[in-house]
């Protein structure tokens, strides 16, 4: 897995798609939680379940089926006024789904590990993408205090929080740019 933070703050991040500056840092929170959600899997571990199970670490909680049927519970939860099927809903369901996605999204881009079950409950296969920058980060607390867990956070400050940074100042820049035309 990429470690949590980097999973938050790639979901927190989506919210600043949203128009609504009052919703934002409300929505900023629900999408970050739904970004690490996936990762309650690991309970797996303790229940025996293997990795390679669907319901194992990387599994179904990684599917796209998964994100698709939470964001819909999370849309529906976070703004119950709004009509399902509306622009407004809609608009609020994909950003929980792409936070939702992003998760194994990440997960798949690092080099450790098994794959992720993207397509589960169709098919049980794990996938990596074709490019995986990113440093597995340890599941165990203890692992993540150790110098390997210092290695994983630079990597991912480099290949993604980075981007994702250089994404939301040049975000900025163009509603600023927008705002002065106007
Ligand atoms: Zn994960």
């Amino acid at each position: 897995m990429a470690t949590i933070f980097t999973h938050a703050f790639v979901g927190s991040s989506l919210s600043t798609c949203n128009k609504d500056k009052k919703l934002r840092l409300r929505l900023a929170w629900v999408l970050a939680t739904l970004s690490i959600l996936p990762d309650l899997d690991v309970i797996s571990f303790r229940l025996g379940i293997a990795y390679s199970d669907p319901l194992g670490h990387r599994g179904l909680s990684h599917s796209i089926v998964f994100a698709v049927v939470l964001a819909l519970i999370a849309s529906l939860l976070f703004r119950p006024k709004k009509k399902i099927l509306s622009k407004a809903w809609f608009k609020l369901y994909t950003l929980c789904f792409i936070a939702l996605i992003s998760h194994g999204l990440l997960d798949a881009l690092t080099n450790g590990g098994l794959g992720v079950g993207f397509f589960i409950p169709f098919d049980n296969s794990r996938y990596f993408l074709p490019w995986q920058p990113l440093e597995v980060s340890p599941i165990s607390i203890q692992n993540f205090l150790s110098p390997w867990g210092l290695e994983v956070i630079l990597n991912e400050a480099l290949w993604i929080w980075l981007p994702v940074i250089i994404f939301l100042i040049v975000l900025k820049l163009i509603r600023l740019s927008k705002k002065q035309a106007t």
